[in-house]
């Protein structure tokens, strides 16, 4: 078994163990192994070891691992989702080549990725980002203004609302962290719960990473995203 096969499953585990420890079912929350920083071939070996959807940061990193990696896995379809910041003049490169976008946090952005959406791919899945500690200098929508982003994002013909992102500062101790997870809760739960034209798919919290997916789930993450937990450290460099 390769490092990256056997470090997915430890993940696994650690997942199945928070579900059970939450009384939630495993099946609920769905992994994302975040590749960024590595290359294409670690993500072949965790596609090989079952592993099928993936998270990129930079976008043409992202864009150039997806080439590579369809290259060399034809028959296989993989799901991949961008989850860093997205700038004007990079919506069309989401657009084209992303199944997923976490990170729409203006109106803006929304209609762009709409608008280059290419017809014969299916409508873009689209996460608001949340600033849900509140920093002036953090991305995402204050919370108090997702649910007016989601209404711009519900009403766009090429993009499906799915839910809500959030990137909480790092905290040490499991209580701080689920007490910020709960919140991103709260307002997932209001917004879900109004059942409204365009919210029909509203079913997802990307919540939760290394080293606070046990916090996560326990608030109740249905996607966590887990870099270092499967792939190792990661060295940065320039992207
Ligand atoms: C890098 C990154 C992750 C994964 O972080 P790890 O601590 O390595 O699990 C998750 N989400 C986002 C938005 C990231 O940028």
């Amino acid at each position: 078994m390769t490092t990256i096969a056997h470090k997915l499953q430890e993940v696994r585990t650690r997942i199945g163990a928070a579900c059970e420890a939450a009384g939630r079912r495993p099946e609920d929350v769905q992994l994302l192994a975040v590749s960024k920083t590595f290359p294409a071939e670690c993500v072949l070996q965790a596609a090989r070891a079952g592993q099928r959807d993936f998270g990129e940061n930079y976008i043409q990193e992202g864009v150039d691992k997806i080439a590579a990696v369809r290259a060399a896995l034809p028959d296989q379809a993989l799901c991949w989702h961008c989850i860093g910041p997205v700038q004007s003049n990079k919506t069309r490169l989401v657009a084209e080549h992303f199944d997923w976008v976490h990170t729409v946090d203006r109106p803006k952005i929304a209609e762009r990725l709409s608008a280059q959406r290419p017809a014969g791919l299916a409508p873009l899945h689209v996460c608001i980002q949340v600033n849900i500690d509140g920093g002036p200098t953090k991305a995402g929508v204050p919370p108090e203004a997702a649910l007016e982003l989601a209404r711009v994002v519900a009403k766009l013909p090429r993009l499906t609302l799915r839910g809500l992102m959030a990137i909480p500062d790092h905290a040490p101790e499991y209580i701080a962290q689920l007490s910020i997870h709960k919140s991103a809760k709260a307002i997932f739960d209001q917004i879900s719960a109004l059942r409204e034209p365009g919210l029909e798919h509203f079913d997802t919290l990307s919540l939760g990473m290394t080293a606070d997916l046990e916090a996560a789930i326990a608030a109740g993450s249905t996607l966590v995203r887990v870099g270092s937990g499967v792939f190792g450290a990661r060295s940065y460099r320039a992207a």
